[in-house]
Order: C-alpha cells, then structure tokens, then sequence
C-alpha cells in the first residue's frame, strides 16, 4: 500500500448503492422506532430521541449507547441484522459495470459507512459489488464510543487506512449532505453528494435529511444518479485519455 499514489474512491453503501424504492431507509426506521419504544418510551419520545440522536450523533445507536446504556451488538441484530435484505434489493447490472468501469490503475475503491460489518458486507454482496472494492470501513460498534462520519475522526481513519497523506486525492459519494459536507471541509478533493430526486429521509414524517441548510449555497455538486459520476469524474474511469 505505500507509495501507492491512485487515488481513493470512497462509496458511502446504505441509500447510496441501492434506490429508496427498496424501502430500506423506513424499514430501519422503523426498527429503530420499535427499539426505542422497547426500553419504555412513548411513540412521541421515541420519534424526538431518534431525530435528536441522529442529528446530534449521526447514528441513533451512539445516543442510545449514551442515554441508555443498550448494548450496540444486540441492537444491530434487532435493526440491521433483522431486515429481509435479500428481499428488498437486488443487485443492479449497469452499477456492477459502474464500478467495473473504474480505472484501476488510477482509483482504488473503498466503501466508507456508519453501518457495522455484517450489514455493510450483506449488502455488498446481494449487490455483487463484494468482489469490486478494495477496502470497507465500517463503524465498529464493538468499540466503547466508536466514532462515525461525519466526524472529523472518522474521515482521518479511513485515509490513515488506505495509507494517504494527500487528502485531495479523495473521492467522495454519499446521500447524507452533512457526511459530504465534513469531508469537503477536511480537504476530500471531490465530494459529491447523492440525492435521489424527491427523496428526502424521513423519520415518523419529519425531515431529517434532505436538502439542508447551506446546500443551496454550497460548492459540492449533486446528483440524482451515480452514473453521473462518468462525467463529472471523466479521469478515473477507463478510456479516459
Ligand atoms: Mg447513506
């Protein structure tokens, strides 16, 4: 890995390789829904605690380690772990050559999520990408205050991994403006933020995630699909002169 000057392309995975057609977003949502109600709190708290968690800690899971001493491992395996992934998704042939389409002699690829290892590498698989990347990072849940983007330290993590100093050789995709938005401020070269057209994350109705403050003003593009990134990333796919 040293003195390998490719540069990275990170892949954010949930909401980011799969449409929200697939329904996977309200399907944790809701299982995240039930787990709180499950400790003793009302439909009405359990919906306030989840959007303050998650703005607040980027993950539900780190307010609910902090507030309510839950054990990470058991609630990953009531969320993530119990959803019917293979029913919901299925692998897209025109991303599988997305990826295939990359230059490899100029781009490693990664995938960089707040999700935990089993789920991260599920669906990775069910979308035949497992064999595509070079590298996951994923939130370590097993890790007493684990950190996630969009924190600082988490970015610092992933190009420490891939064992990077120039931070400007960073690609970046993912469908959570504030993730893009931390990264472009550390110095990722080329960050882009995923949005589907009319999909916005929704928890119990409220907006939690969709076009946000400063987005309008902002200097990171956008786009509805990831097959934009051919040309608004012409240099690391094939054929590129
Ligand atoms: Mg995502």
């Amino acid at each position: 890995m040293l003195n390998d000057d490719r540069v990275v392309v990170w892949f954010d995975i949930d909401n980011t390789l799969y449409p929200s057609s697939s329904r996977i977003s309200q399907a944790m949502s809701d299982r995240i829904h039930a787990y709180f109600v499950n400790l003793g709190l009302s439909h009405e708290e359990a919906t306030a605690l989840h959007i303050q968690y998650y703005t607040q800690y980027g993950l539900a899971l780190r307010g609910l380690i902090r507030h309510h001493d839950i054990d990470p491992l058991d609630f990953d395996r009531q969320c993530d772990g119990s959803l019917p992934l293979e029913d919901m998704i299925k692998f897209d042939p025109k991303l599988v050559k997305l990826f295939e389409d990359i230059d490899r002699t100029k781009a490693r690829v990664w995938a960089l999520t707040n999700a935990y290892k089993p789920h991260a590498q599920r669906v990775l698989r069910i979308l035949q990408l497992d064999g595509l990347i070079d590298g996951l990072l994923y939130c370590n849940y097993q890790v007493k205050d684990f950190i996630c983007k969009p924190e600082a330290e988490f970015y610092n993590l992933a190009i420490q991994q891939v064992g990077i100093t120039d931070r400007s050789k960073c690609y970046f995709v993912d469908d959570s403006f504030r993730n893009v938005q931390a990264a472009h401020a550390l110095g990722w070269g080329k960050c882009v933020h995923f949005c589907e057209k009319g999909h916005d994350l929704t928890v119990n109705g409220n907006l939690v995630n969709g076009l946000e403050n400063g987005e309008m003003d902002s200097p990171i593009q956008r786009i509805s699909s990831l097959e934009e990134l051919r040309d608004i990333w012409p240099e690391i796919f094939k054929d590129y002169e």
